[in-house]
């Protein structure tokens, strides 16, 4: 794949591994420094909860009280204290936010997208690089107002965006805290940025939550995305979430100053092992799109977290295999889009989670 075969743009994102919330994908850590984050130190006040109407007969209706927000679909009464899968509760957690730089450049732009890293991912890769938010659940949990300030301290800052990134166990706070600005005057294009791994059922429900999506497909067959995110229903689930948003988006339009004001972005995260699924990804793009859709195709797997010790996901991926990605997008006549330069090894910064604490965080994280 060249520059002078096909007109698709070449951009080394060097640390731009995907950036949705919960997998490798969402912000990396080394993207967050590398990125130049502006660090936001909240003065936020930690909330905490009132006390809870769980009367199943007189409290208010909320998708809360049997989550279904996202495929897996547990059913937990979170209004009542219980956790789901996701483990996620009723005050809107994040761990960081701020303009951020690391994106797809419409996205990421000059001034940068305001990206909000919510915790508590529906996905458990095996490769995450955010596993100390998006599994273990750091972060702090706010009011639906504090968030509402985070997201117009965005806007105050120039961002060209709202990101929200894995945002689907939150989406009912995040519609409560945006409707008001909205209601305001004050407003942003949302980028919902996500693994793929969405209800659409969920998605008619909020889809003013979506101007632009980044979205990722990861896995081809079941039984991968079963082994790296414990995920069976991915694939069918990522397609018809992908489909979701090309039907509602379409092609990623951007304005004079080449930023974007809507559309989808997919993602292709080339996995060691599992760039033929990859692969077949893009062909199932090919006949379900067109490929007129912007593709992001990248090279940066690295094993961290729980893939260091296991085999088959313990290794980079290697040259050749990610040529196969690569050749693919151009034989399929993919035209638009982003390659990342391949990279034989794997930043050392990326290893062991090296994250100085609290840094771009809201509170301790
Ligand atoms: S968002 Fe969390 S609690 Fe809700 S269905 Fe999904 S995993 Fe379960």
């Amino acid at each position: 794949m060249t520059k002078k075969r096909r007109n698709i743009i070449l951009v080394l994102l060097k640390n731009a591994q995907l950036s949705n919330g919960g997998v490798a994908n969402e912000c990396p850590i080394q993207r967050i420094f590398n990125c130049e984050l502006r660090v936001e130190r909240c003065a936020l006040n930690v909330y905490s909860f009132p006390p809870m109407n769980t009367h199943p007969e007189t409290r208010p209706a909320s998708p809360l009280s049997s989550c279904r927000l996202c495929p897996r679909a547990c059913g937990a009464d979170r209004l009542a204290g219980r956790l789901g899968y996701c483990k996620a509760g009723v005050q809107p957690r994040i761990f960081r936010y701020g303009p951020h730089f690391g994106e797809e450049p419409p996205v990421s732009g000059t001034r940068g997208s305001g990206a909000v890293f919510f915790s508590h991912c529906t996905m458990r890769c095996v490769y995450c690089q955010n596993h100390p938010w998006s599994q273990a659940g750091l972060g702090d949990d706010l009011t639906i107002p504090a968030l509402r300030t985070i997201f117009k301290g965005l806007a105050a800052q120039g961002c060209h965006n709202w990101n929200l990134v894995s945002p689907s166990p939150w989406l009912p706070q995040i519609s409560e805290a945006a409707a008001d600005l909205i209601r305001a005057g004050i407003s942003l294009p949302f980028v919902y940025n996500t693994s793929g791994f969405e209800s659409t059922r969920t998605l008619d429900e909020f889809s003013f939550l979506a101007d632009i999506a980044l979205v990722d497909l990861r896995y081809a067959n079941p039984a991968s995305a079963a082994e790296g995110s414990d995920a069976e229903r991915y694939v069918a689930a990522a397609r018809e979430t992908l489909l979701w948003f090309w039907n509602r988006l379409g092609p990623l339009d951007v304005d004079d100053d080449g930023i974007a004001r809507r559309g989808v972005i997919c993602r292709l995260l080339a996995l060691p092992g599992r760039v033929h699924e990859a692969v077949a990804n893009l062909e199932w793009l090919a006949k379900a799109t067109g490929n007129t859709l912007h593709v992001s195709v990248m090279s940066q797997y690295t094993p961290v977290y729980r893939a260091m010790e296991m085999e088959g996901w313990n290794r980079k991926v290697r040259e050749d295999e990610y040529k196969l990605l690569t050749d693919a997008v151009s034989d399929l006549g993919f035209c638009e889009g982003w390659i990342q330069e391949f990279e034989g090894e794997a930043p050392a910064d990326l290893l062991g989670q090296a994250m100085p604490k609290g840094q771009g965080a809201v509170g301790a994280g």
